[in-house]
C-alpha cells in the first residue's frame, strides 16, 4: 500500500511556484544537456501518481520511463532495500561477494525464457548491460561485427550511441562512433511500404540478405534486437521478422541478443516480449523495470556464451550492488504476487478500446499499436501520406500533462505518444487518464 492519495489533483497552475523556484536553481547548477519532460519537480510517487513540490498530483503514463513497473515507492521494494541500507551498502561483489546478487542471478536464470542452464551479470545501466552482452558475444564467437536495426535504441555511452539508430538528441555531435556496428531494416509494419502483412517475410529477407552480403554472417557476433521497440516508437515487428533472424542467428553462430530493457519484466503483458513468438535469445540485457527504480541491469543468456569472457573480464565497481538487488528481489516478488503480466494485459484491454474510438473518430491518429502496458498512438498529417505529425504529438502531450496527466513522446520522427503506466494503477486512475487523453485530442 502506498501512502500517496490515488487520485488526480491541480492545486496551483502547471508548474506551480515551488518547481519555478528550484527550476532557476537547476538552471543555474545543472548542465543544459540534461532535459526533462515535465516543468515541476517531484516530492513523491506511488502506485499510479505522482506528486509534485506544489502538491499537484499527477496521474503517471510514464513510470519514469518503464522503471516503476511496481510502483515509485512498492511495500516489498522498500521493506527489503531499507532492511538491506541498514546492514551494508555496498561491499563491491568483486571484492566481496553478497547473497542478494547471486539470488537476483537465480531469479533471472528462472525468469527468462529457455531451459537451457544460464548465467548472468548485473550491471548499473541498461547501456552497460548492452555494451556487456556485445564484449561477451565478441568473446565468444570471437568475431567482430555487430548487427543492429533501424528505429533501435540501445544507449547513450559510446558503443550504445553507435548501435541506436536516431541522431537527435542522442548523437549529434558526439562522434566519432565505435567501429564495426551495422544497421538493418526493422519489420516496421505501419510504414512498410507493401503493407503490414508483407512486412514480416520482405523485412526479414532484406535484413537477412544485407547481412549475408555486406558483412559476411561469418563474421557477425551478435544480432541486437528489442522485441519491441521502445524509443524508436514502440514498433512491434511484424510477425515472423523476430524468429527468421532468431533462426538465421542459429544457423550461422551467431549470438541473438534481445534487448528487453524497456519491454521486459511483465511490461508487455509476458515476463518478456521475446515469448509471445516463443523466440529464446541467446543473451537478454534487462534493467528500467527490475528493480523498482533503482539502479540495476544485467545480461543473462546461456552459461557456455555469458562464461567466454576471461575471469576479471566483466564487472565494475558498483554492477549488482547490494541495496539494488534487494530493490529488484523486491520487483520480483510483488511481480509474482500480484501476476502483473495479467495486469499488464487487462490494461491493454482497457486502453486498446478506447483508443480504436479515438482512431475512428481523428484521421490525424494513424496507427494504434503496442502489447500490455507499452502502448503508442502513432500520429500523422493524414493517412494517405502518413506524414509524421511530430507539432501536434508534442501539443497533446502538453496539453495532458498541463491536465495532470504525465504522458511521453517517442518515435524515430518525434510522432508517438506513448503509455507506460505502472502496472499496478486502478482502473478509475487509468480510465481517467485515457479520459484526458481524449480531451485533449477534442481540443488540438
Ligand atoms: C533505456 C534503454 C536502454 C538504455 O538504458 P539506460 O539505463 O538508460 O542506460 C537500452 N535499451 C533499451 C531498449 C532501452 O529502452
Amino acid at each position: 500500500m502506498t501512502a500517496i492519495p490515488q487520485e488526480r489533483r491541480l492545486v496551483t497552475a502547471v508548474p506551480g511556484p515551488k518547481s519555478l523556484e528550484l527550476q532557476a536553481r537547476r538552471t543555474a547548477t545543472v548542465a543544459g544537456g540534461v532535459g526533462s519532460t515535465m516543468p515541476v519537480f517531484a516530492a513523491r510517487a506511488g502506485g499510479g501518481v505522482l506528486e509534485d513540490v506544489d502538491g499537484n498530483r499527477f496521474i503517471d503514463f510514464g513510470s519514469g520511463i518503464a522503471v516503476t513497473t511496481v510502483g515509485a515507492s512498492a511495500e516489498a521494494v522498500v521493506r527489503r532495500a531499507t532492511a538491506q541500507l541498514a546492514d551494508f551498502t555496498h561491499t563491491c561483489f568483486m571484492i566481496t561477494p553478497y547473497e542478494g546478487y547471486v539470488a537476483v542471478c537465480e531469479q533471472l536464470a528462472e525468469l527468462t525464457p529457455g531451459d537451457h542452464a544460464k548465467k548472468s551479470a548485473l550491471f548499473n545501466s541498461g547501456a552497460e548491460a548492452v555494451e556487456n552482452a556485445v564484449k561477451i558475444a565478441r568473446s565468444y564467437t570471437k568475431r567482430q561485427a555487430v548487427v543492429v536495426f533501424d528505429h533501435g535504441y540501445h544507449g547513450r555511452t559510446n558503443l550504445t550511441m553507435a548501435l541506436t539508430a536516431k541522431n537527435m538528441p542522442y548523437k549529434n555531435g558526439f562522434g566519432p562512433f565505435a567501429p564495426e556496428i551495422y544497421r538493418v531494416p526493422v519489420a516496421y509494419g505501419y510504414r512498410w511500404p507493401t503493407g503490414p502483412e508483407n512486412c514480416g517475410p520482405e523485412a526479414s529477407a532484406q535484413a537477412i540478405d544485407q547481412i549475408s552480403k555486406q558483412i559476411g554472417a561469418e563474421n557477425v557476433a551478435a544480432i541486437i534486437i528489442e522485441p519491441v521497440l521502445g524509443e524508436g516508437g514502440f514498433i512491434e515487428p511484424a510477425k515472423g521478422f523476430l524468429p527468421a533472424l532468431a533462426k538465421f542467428a542459429k544457423d550461422n553462430g551467431i549470438v541473438f541478443v534481445a534487448d528487453e530493457i524497456q519491454s521486459g519484466f511483465c511490461r508487455t503483458g509476458q515476463w518478456f516480449a521475446c515469448e509471445d513468438e516463443g523466440i529464446v535469445p541467446d543473451l537478454i540485457t534487462t534493467a528500467k523495470g527490475i528493480a523498482g527504480g533503482l539502479p540495476l541491469a544485467a545480461v543473462t543468456g546461456r552459461a557456455e556464451i555469458m562464461d567466454a569472457a576471461h575471469s576479471g573480464g566483466l564487472g565494475g565497481t558498483y554492477g549488482g550492488n547490494p541495496v539494488a538487488c534487494a530493490a529488484a528481489l523486491g520487483s520480483i516478488e510483488t511481480m509474482r504476487e500480484l501476476d502483473l503480466p495479467a495486469k499488464a494485459r487487462r490494461i491493454e484491454e482497457i486502453m486498446k478500446a478506447r483508443l480504436a474510438t479515438l482512431r475512428e473518430k481523428y484521421d490525424i491518429v494513424g496507427d494504434v499499436r503496442g502489447r500490455g502496458a507499452m502502448i503508442a498512438i502513432e500520429l500523422v498529417k493524414d493517412r494517405e501520406s502518413k506524414e509524421p505529425a511530430a507539432e501536434a504529438t508534442a501539443a497533446l502531450a502538453k496539453a495532458c500533462q498541463q491536465a495532470g496527466l504525465l504522458v511521453l513522446t517517442c518515435g524515430t520522427y518525434g510522432n508517438v505518444l506513448r503509455f507506460l503506466p505502472p502496472l499496478v494503477i486502478g482502473e478509475d486512475l487509468l480510465n481517467e487518464g485515457l479520459d484526458i487523453i481524449e480531451q485533449a485530442f477534442a481540443g488540438l
